[in-house]
């Protein structure tokens, strides 16, 4: 069986110095706000290029925080409305609705699969006041376009950056292109913990002080609550695991473009519909290679059958979902066309030549 991930494997690749890290911090006695989260934020923050990057318990609450902060500084209030692709992860948009503020949903591009810029300008009322661009599947969502777009009204930009750590645009790396991005470390991410994890990395020095406080039940000072605010921290153990991992990130997003551009090259079957190749191989860090295809369920059962592992993302949409019942009645037809058809096909860090291979024979004497 071709696995869709193997997690077990991509861990087991640093068994060594995870392992000396997981004893380190074990015995050290000490687990929350310490000096592995201080070392793996700063690692970060230098990957990234941010001026700020804060640890925190998962990918939801990173863009949680984002949203609470402004709303907490002012910079947002109750109602407001939030731009954000309908061809999402639930999550994305949960962010928004949690803090009572208004997710307007717009259609993707089909041949990118993300947010389509020229559709947001249609979509700004008085109201707008951010934009939450996802860099889904691990490919870069931005242009010079939308920055205009964004300084003319004077509109937030909030990265949803949970599959695309590593990704860059003009040199410049996603979760710094905007005001504030949300980062996600579950186990299956690019870059993933041994349980949940997160990141906010934003540029404002009074927005990060504001999301470290509401990360830490709004406290500055121990018993002396500014806010109300949450417990989302990230733990000592998943922060030292973290930061083993992330001096491998660049050499594991190398191994996923090698086997996205060889699908792209070698699957060659007219009813299979190849994500489309950036210009910039940088701007995609490949979380998921995701084909279309008309009768899906007959492809996926196919190469189950022939022993490959693949997986839907996603397979209804937010909008669709019953948790959000009164938009239940929008139709976004291009988001509703990719959630029908698309597939994911195994990709990941650890994959051998021989299984790349596999899939590819297999896929080309589909019918
Ligand atoms: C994974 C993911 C999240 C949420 O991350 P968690 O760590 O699971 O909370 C948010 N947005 C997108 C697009 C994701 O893929």
């Amino acid at each position: 069986m071709i696995k869709f991930l193997d997690l077990q494997k991509i861990n087991l690749q640093y068994q060594q110095e995870i392992e000396k890290k997981l004893l380190e911090v074990y015995r050290s006695g000490w687990y929350l706000l310490g000096s592995e989260v201080k070392n793996f934020e700063k690692n970060l923050a230098g990957y990234i290029g941010s001026p700020h990057t804060i640890g925190v318990a998962n990918g939801l609450d990173a863009l949680r925080l984002i949203f609470k902060a402004c709303l907490e500084l002012g910079q947002l209030k109750v109602g407001d409305e939030v731009i954000v692709p309908a061809n999402t992860y639930i999550a994305s948009v949960l962010a928004i609705t949690d803090n009572r503020l208004k997710p307007v949903f717009a259609e993707p591009q089909i041949e990118n699969y993300n947010i389509d810029i020229s559709k947001i300008e249609a979509l700004i009322t008085p109201k707008t006041k951010a934009i939450m661009v996802v860099h889904l599947y691990g490919r870069v969502c931005w242009s010079q376009e939308l920055e205009d777009l964004a300084k003319v009204y004077g509109l937030k930009i909030i990265e949803d950056n949970a599959q695309a750590i590593g990704a860059e645009w003009k040199g410049k790396k996603t979760g710094n292109l905007g005001d504030a991005a949300g980062f996600s470390f579950y186990p299956g991410k690019n870059l993933g913990a041994l349980g949940d994890g997160g990141a906010v990395t934003c540029k404002d020095d009074l927005l990060a002080k504001t999301i470290r406080i509401l990360a830490n039940y709004g406290s500055e000072e121990k018993y002396a609550n500014k806010y109300q605010g949450l417990n989302s921290r990230l733990d000592e153990i998943q922060a030292a695991i973290l930061d083993v991992k992330l001096k491998y990130i660049d050499a594991d997003n190398d191994k996923r473009r090698n086997i996205a551009e060889k699908y792209i090259a070698e699957i060659k079957n007219p009813q299979i519909i190849l994500p489309e190749l950036s210009t910039d191989p940088k701007e995609n860090v490949w979380h998921l290679f995701v084909i279309r295809t008309a009768k899906r369920e007959k492809l996926r059962e196919y190469m189950e059958k022939n022993e490959i592992q693949t997986l839907i993302h996603y397979p209804v949409p937010p909008h669709k979902q019953r948790a959000y019942r009164y938009f239940n009645q929008l139709t976004f037809p291009v988001t509703e066309k990719i959630h029908q058809e698309v597939l994911s096909l195994p990709i990941s860090p650890v994959m051998e030549d021989s299984e790349v291979k596999k899939v590819i024979e297999i896929l080309n004497s589909y019918s």
